[in-house]
This record gives C-alpha cells, structure tokens and sequence, in this order.
C-alpha cells in the first residue's frame, strides 16, 4: 500500500489513481496551491489498471499515423483529415503540460515515461496504397504534419523498418513517416504526478483504498471507503469529487444518483497483445507502425506493431486483439460487472446496443477465441518473418465504451470520451477511453474550466494555467498560429528529451 497523509474533509477528493485523476489532482494543486486534496486508489499502487505500460499501446496519440482517425475520403475526393488535427492539437496540450512538470521539477527523469519512437502508417495492396498517397496530401498540407514524409520505394522502407519487408511477396506498399511521435508510460507517469502532490500541505493518497458508495447532502459529497489491507470501512466527505475510476467510473457515477448520469451504460471491449522480447528481433525495429481497418473491428482495435520501452527495456507488441468480456477492469474486475451496471434507465439501450452491434459482439467473441495460428495471420501482414515461438499472448488493459440514451434507436457504442458533470458542478466522472491517455490533459483542463471556473477567472488563475498549458485558450491548429505551434512544440519536445 502507499500512502501520504490523509486529508480528512478536503475540498476535493479524486477517486482513482490513473493519469486522469493524477493529471487533475496535479493540475489542480498547481492552481490553487491551497486546495485540499485527498486521492484513494483500490489497488496497491499507481497506474496499475488501463493507464499501466503494458494494458495500452502507450502510442502519445496525435493523430500522425493511425490510419482510424482518418478512415474516409472527403466529400472533394481526398482523404478527410480533420479528426486527425484535433487529436495533434490536443495532444499538443499533453506535451506541454508534461514539459512543465519537467521544468518545474514536479517530475523528472523524462525516459521513464516518454520516449521518441517514429510513427508509421503502413499499407499494402493497391487500394490502400491509393488511400494513403491521398491521406498524405492532405496531412502534409497542414503545419502540424509538415515533416510527414512518403514513400512506396521498398528499399526505403526496409531501411526505415526492415521487418515490414523482409520475406514480403511484390504486392505494393506504401508508408507515411513522422520522426516527432512517441511511446509514453502512462501509468509511471500517474504515479510520478500523484507522488508529487501527495507530498504538497494538503494533499494526500491512499492505495488500497476501494470508493464503495457517494451520497450527497448538505452541500458535500460524503465517500464511503473500505481500507482493503485491514476491512476497515469509514467516511470522507468533499465539495467537489472527481470520479476518474476508468472502468470503474459508471457504477459510482450511477450511485451518485445524479441526473445527469441516467441512461448511461458501459459496453467493455477486452484487448490482448502478443509480445515479442527476443533482442536480435527487437533490435530490428524502432518504431509504431498503424494499419488499416480489418473488417468490423472497432477503431480502436485497429493492428499497429509497435516499440515498447518500459521499465528502460525495449520490446515488441502487437494487436490489439479485442475480445468480449463482461468485466470492467483488468485487475480488480468481475465477470458480474456488466450485469451489474443494469439499471432500468439504461437497459433499454443496452438491448438496442445488443441488437445493432450483432456484428460487433461477433467480431469481439471470434478475435477472444481465435487460435495462436489465426492470430500469427494477422501479424504476418505486418512482419512475413515472424515466428510464433518468438512472441507471447498476455492481456491487455479493458475499455468500458459509453452508451447514451439519447441515442434513441441508434444503438451506439461511443469509441470517445465523455466528461459527466452534475449541474452544480460539484462531481465530474470520465467515461470512455478514446483517445484516452494521451488527450487527459485536454480532458482535465476541459473538468477545470467547468467545475473550477471561480479559479481560472483571476488573472493569477489565468497565469498559472497559461504557464501549465501555454495553448490551452489557443487553437494552434489555425494557419496564422503554425509559428507558435512549432516553438512550443519544440520547447516541449527539447525539456522531455524528445528530439
Ligand atoms: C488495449 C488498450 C490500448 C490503449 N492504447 C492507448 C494508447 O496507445 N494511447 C492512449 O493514449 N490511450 C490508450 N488507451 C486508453 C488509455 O489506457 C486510457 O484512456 C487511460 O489509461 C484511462 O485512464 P484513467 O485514469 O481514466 O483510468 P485507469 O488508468 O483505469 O485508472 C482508474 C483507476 O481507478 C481505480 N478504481 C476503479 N474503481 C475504484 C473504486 N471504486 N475505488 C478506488 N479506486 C477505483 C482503478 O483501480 C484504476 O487504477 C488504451 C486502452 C486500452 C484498453
């Protein structure tokens, strides 16, 4: 168990200890230094669920290569990138925040937790060829995307990626570069940020520490809390309580009993990886590489084989190979999970889910089942040498994905994130896990600028975020902003050692 002090009836507790929770209560502290903050976690330590190395692809989303957050031609017959330049700006956000913890010495050691990995998109077959060449022109257009390079040229390829070629038949292939992408451990990163402002007055954590119950009365939210070491249970209450409990989020928002919260429900999409550690393999390749959509697979299941570099070990993943599960957490989940979230304000759309999403939970059951040989089949698109014997299957993290009533018929299952907020602003909770990580500080000014509002508005207020997060009232994505965005980004990149 870790804990610091523990703040009794604080302002604000956060119930969590993954990067969003971290990245407020860091956030926050830095804000309005007088804040009192407590933080529970229910497993023993710190980005141990979603957020952690090895349950996501660690890829610092920015929308360079990963071809789903571009999947379609425009209405002028190019490939429609504007989803693609949101991510970027967002993840923009990211950088800079992370720089400042960095030059503040809120954190340190930048290698632990990012590191400087080129992203590839990586396709093959003439159609897809045809796609990225169009994906190119658009990307390369826009400032963010200026140093994007193309090439269809094999030679070039397996210099930038050797076992993308190696034993490959002559179908044509085609791959877009940027050098400026990473790989980002999301879950040291939670604990450095939670680490720091446990050690801040007024600030507290506690592992082991499982949220059972929130209530609301006299203006304060009042937490039920069971210490899982000893089976003791006792009370906190707070003004404000972030629910940032990832798969956990939907049920205590659900015991919130806010209006706000009816006819949510979640779907859980479960995820595995093969795993590649050999040296003389991994050696050989230096980079994330995205593909293309295999049939109904969810955008988020789209197949990248990536550099991983955790722990300062490089290795190689593959995947994700999603599959059906009815838990809603990897390490402290149960099966009962789904059933449990049942309420009679959310089954309606839970059944319409079911019924316009058959090809989705056919896809999910056969990607769970499939054999090592099945499996083996899609990495060779990517890698025509890979030998099975050099790559493990291990579990990868699970994402509790939003389903809204509003909806009405449509049956959908959200592959975003959704920010939940009571209408007095006095509990926000994270559904959802696209893009997730790598956009939490986008998604964390979004909760301040909502529920704090009172501490943005001084000019003290204001300064302290524009120090934290230089764009954060800025759109950099516009043309006349592409000078600033190339400093801040390259000041940002500089003190994380990125380049
Ligand atoms: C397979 C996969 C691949 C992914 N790849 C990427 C990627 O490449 N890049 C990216 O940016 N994002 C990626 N993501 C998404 C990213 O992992 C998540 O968006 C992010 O980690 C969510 O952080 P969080 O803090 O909300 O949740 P978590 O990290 O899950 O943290 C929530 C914490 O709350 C705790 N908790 C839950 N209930 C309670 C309770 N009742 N009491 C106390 N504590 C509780 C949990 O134990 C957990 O530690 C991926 C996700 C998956 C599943």
């Amino acid at each position: 168990m870790k804990s610091a002090h523990h703040i009794e009836d604080p302002d604000v507790i956060l119930i969590g200890a993954g990067i969003m929770s971290s990245t407020l209560g860091a956030m926050l502290k830095e804000l309005d230094p007088s804040l009192k903050i407590q933080l529970y976690e229910m497993t023993e330590g710190f980005g141990e669920e979603a957020s952690n190395g090895w349950h996501n692809a660690g890829t610092g989303h920015a929308g360079l290569c990963e071809l789903s957050y571009t999947p379609d031609y425009g209405p002028d017959g190019e490939v429609a990138v504007g989803k693609a330049i949101e991510i970027f700006n967002q993840f923009e956000q990211s950088k800079q925040f992370w720089a400042y913890a960095v030059s503040t010495g809120m954190i340190s050691n930048t290698h632990e937790f990012v590191n400087p990995v080129p992203h590839l998109s990586f396709v093959y077959g003439q159609e897809q060829v045809d796609f990225l060449r169009s994906r190119f022109k658009q990307m390369q257009a826009h400032h963010f995307y200026e140093e994007m390079t193309y090439t269809e040229d094999r030679a070039e390829i397996k210099e930038l990626a050797p076992l993308l070629v190696k034993g490959r038949d002559d179908t044509p292939i085609a791959v877009t570069k940027m050098d400026l992408g990473t790989d980002v451990n999301y879950g040291v990163l939670s604990g450095k940020l939670i680490e720091w402002m446990g050690a801040q007055d007024g600030a507290g954590y506690a592992t082991n520490h499982r949220v059972l119950d929130i209530t609301k009365a006299n203006d304060r939210w009042t937490l039920k809390v069971k210490d899982l070491a000893t089976g003791r249970t006792f009370t906190n209450s707070a003004k404000f309580v972030f629910i940032g409990a990832g798969g956990g989020s939907l049920p205590l928002l659900q015991k919130s009993g806010i209006k706000e919260a009816k006819g949510f429900g979640g779907f859980p999409i479960g995820g595995q990886w093969l795993i590649c550690e050999k040296p003389e393999i991994v050696e050989q390749h230096m980079a994330k590489v995205y593909g293309m959509s295999p049939g109904a697979a969810p955008t988020m299941a789209v197949p990248h084989l990536d550099t991983r570099i955790i722990n300062g070990k490089k290795a190689l993943l593959f995947g994700p190979y999603a599959a059906f599960t009815t838990k809603f957490l990897h390490v402290k989940g149960q099966i009962t999970d789904l059933p449990a979230s049942i309420r009679t304000d959310n089954i309606a759309s839970l059944i319409k889910v079911g019924l316009h999403n058959i090809p989705l939970v056919r896809y999910l059951v056969q990607q769970g089942t499939q054999s090592m040989k099945t499996r083996m089949g899609e990495l060779l698109k990517f890698y025509p040498e890979a030998d099975p014997a050099d790559w493990e299957l291990i579990d990868a993290g699970i994402r509790v994905q939003a389903i809204k009533k509003e909806d009405g018929d449509a049956g959908i299952v959200h592959f975003g994130t959704e920010v939940i907020t009571s209408e007095d602003r006095s509990i926000s909770a994270l559904l959802g896990a696209s893009p997730g990580a790598s956009v939490s500080v986008n998604i964390i000014v979004e909760v301040i600028q909502r529920c704090f509002a009172d501490r943005l508005a001084t000019t003290e207020g204001h300064d302290r975020m524009k120090a934290m997060v230089p764009s954060y009232d800025e759109d950099l994505s516009l043309p006349e902003h592409a000078e600033r965005q190339r400093e801040l980004s390259q000041a940002a990149f500089k003190i994380l050692n990125c380049c």
